[in-house]
């Protein structure tokens, strides 16, 4: 027998409620400005995430060419009505034929001087023929814009903010409800998939990337994937997730020990459990990513473990799940108010296991603000 589903699990999920148009009118704005700085007038974007950014245009295919007044929106006829709907303040062109046949012919006809474009996400044959098709009379100088975009999304606005923190309150949420579960015989893709499972029910559009359950000697890899393995009495387990809502992501780590702990697994788990809260305590805008990694793998280096910390404290989170800023070894440039980063210091040992705990924090002028508050002290299952 079927039971059927408590409709009342699916709620309304309030990142729905529609943009003001006035918020992407806000990013091209600064955008133009950003070009402006270098001599651009015109920006053709290709990346789907920017030009949902610049638009509210989801679709997975699609070109934006921003210009000093206007922006044109050129899409394939799967996504019409779509772009239609959901694109804010810029004209809508539908194409039957190539995005680069299409453009080439209206910049042949604007002749802007130069067009500024992705390096970081057109390939190098559409840019082959994006030349090709506009270097007929007067050639168009193609010039790469790096990591522009990538710079605007740092600074999240209101509405970014409450999506990541909805997206954050959905994480802990999901995380509570399976934390039981989390017992010796489950098995890690199991509890993955609950996991996963539980987030569309709660709203929603579903896990930001594949969802880690690591046990035993798999916690030992930062980025292992739940396997058929089954956890067991006195082993680690590292669990990080996160929820996708209105295409913003959160990232959360919790480590869990099965039994009562080990001393070692205690010296681990206290280590980057304080490692994370110095770290936490210690954001805010203009300290750079550099200093904020140090100060977690300072917090291990002074309980002897640092050696065991492999990777970055933390990465920006948005519309990516991994984006920028970067928190790590070398970065010089400040934190601002209103980047939305993790804190995520780890040791892993091999053969034996690994701690990592994780939390996405909003940064502000005074500190941070933790958007994923699950608890830490509940870490042991007796
Ligand atoms: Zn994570
Ligand atoms: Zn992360």
């Amino acid at each position: 027998m079927t039971t059927p589903l408590d409709p009342l699990m699916l709620k309304e999920v309030p990142a729905d409620l529609p943009v003001p148009d006035s918020v992407f009118e806000e990013r091209r704005q600064r955008l133009r400005e950003r070009l402006d700085a270098r001599g651009l007038r015109v920006l053709l974007v290709t990346k789907p995430v920017d030009v949902f950014y610049l638009t509210g245009f989801r679709g997975s295919a699609g070109a934006l060419l921003l210009g000093p007044r206007q922006s044109r929106l050129w899409v394939d006829p799967r996504y019409t009505l779509q772009a239609r709907e959901q694109s804010r303040g810029v004209a809508v062109i539908e194409t039957r034929e190539a995005l680069s046949r299409a453009l080439g012919r209206w910049l042949r006809k604007a002749r802007p001087r130069s067009v500024g474009y992705q390096d970081n996400h057109a390939t190098c044959a559409e840019l082959a023929a994006l030349r090709r098709e506009t270097g007929r009379n007067r050639a168009i100088r193609w010039r790469p814009v790096g990591p522009l975009l990538d710079d605007l999304r740092v600074v999240k606005d209101g509405w970014e903010i409450e999506r990541i923190r909805q997206a954050g309150r959905l994480t802990v949420e999901v995380f509570e409800q399976v934390l039981p579960l989390v017992r010796p015989g489950a098995c890690e893709a199991d509890l993955a998939a609950e996991l996963e499972y539980r987030m569309k029910r709660a709203g929603a559009e579903g896990p930001a990337f594949d969802t880690i359950v690591a046990s035993g000697p798999r916690a030992a890899w930062p980025h292992a994937r739940a396997s058929s393995r089954r956890l067991g009495r006195g082993e680690l387990v590292i669990l990080d997730l996160g929820a996708i809502l209105s295409g913003y992501a959160a990232d959360m780590t919790r480590t869990i020990y099965l039994g009562v702990p080990t001393g070692r697994a205690r010296r681990l788990y206290d280590a980057v459990a304080a490692a994370q809260q110095e770290t936490v305590e210690g954001l805010r805008a203009g300290l750079s990513g550099g200093e904020a990694d140090a100060v977690a793998r300072q917090a291990l280096a002074r309980r002897g473990l640092d050696r065991y910390f492999t990777h970055s404290t933390g990465h920006g989170v948005g519309l990516e799940v991994h984006e920028r800023p970067r928190l790590g070894r070398g970065d010089s440039t400040p934190l601002a108010a209103g980047a939305v980063v993790t804190v995520e210091p780890g040791v892993y040992v091999e053969g034996y296991g690994g701690v990592r705990i994780e939390d996405t924090v909003l940064v502000t002028a005074s500190g941070a603000e933790v958007l994923t508050p699950a608890p830490k002290d509940s870490w042991f299952t007796g």
